[in-house]
């Protein structure tokens, strides 16, 4: 399940395909993994054979409803966060492509306000629910995303494989449970599958995100709408989370 090579030719990010802008809320960019008020999770049940079969059989939580009403700032939709992870480059914002640098993928994870000098812990397999991100999406998270606003690691990350996934079981005979399991975990067969989790292998932490081509400011927030104001340091509260 490893992903090919996401080192070799850099394509800069000026002649690099364009990432979709998302939809805009009350003047903020909602990434395309995120559930909407307008979109309903199932009853709590074990898996049906009717369920969407994902990765190596698992049933997935089919979601009713359509992407509307509000966002759901902390929740990602099962069906797009598997689109999109299995993927794996794959940006989470627009659904584009993720920008390559010549040491990997570019991800953009928020760094543990608990530890001193997060950059220096960071392991050599980092695992993770969010994919990647486009150059463009990732300048935009950092302004609009109240983890990734207060402090971050940037990481190029040459090798991704999907190892677990979170769900609920439903064991015969035990309570609904949420867990995440490896993938050769027998216990799958019970899971209602919500998240694909991902190991970033070997990642390297930049010091900050690579510039911005000049061309692709444009379309990086709504034309006629001023950045919200909740969106200025110093105070990062009342920003979504992204992550
Ligand atoms: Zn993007």
């Amino acid at each position: 399940m490893i992903a090919p090579p996401l080192t070799g030719p850099h394509t800069p990010a000026a002649v690099a395909p364009q990432c979709p802008d998302p939809v805009y809320f009350q003047g903020l960019p909602v990434p395309l993994i995120l559930a909407w008020t307008g979109e309903q999770p199932p009853e709590p049940a074990p898996p049906r054979a009717t369920d969407l079969r994902s990765v190596d059989g698992v049933r997935w939580e089919t979601w009713s409803g359509t992407p509307t009403g509000a966002p759901r700032w902390t929740v990602h939709h099962p069906a797009r966060q598997l689109e999109l992870m299995d993927a794996r480059t794959r940006c989470s914002v627009g659904g584009g492509p993720a920008h390559r640098t010549p040491r990997g993928l570019l991800w953009l994870l928020p760094a543990d306000p608990a530890q001193l000098g997060p950059r220096a812990t960071v392991a050599t397999a980092i695992r993770t629910a969010n994919p990647p991100l486009c150059l463009r999406h990732a300048h935009q998270a950092q302004r609009h995303c109240r983890r990734l606003a207060v402090d971050c690691l940037v990481l190029a990350v040459p090798e991704v494989e999907i190892v677990a996934i979170r769900g609920t079981v439903h064991r015969p005979g035990a309570h609904p449970s949420f867990e995440e399991l490896e993938l050769d975990d027998p216990g799958l067969e019970f899971m209602v599958g919500q998240q694909l989790i991902a190991e970033l292998r070997h990642p390297v932490v930049l010091e900050s995100l690579p510039p911005l081509p000049e061309a692709q400011h444009f379309g990086n927030k709504p034309p006629a709408a001023p950045p919200p104001a909740a969106c200025a340091p110093p105070s990062r509260r009342g920003l979504p989370d992204w992550t």
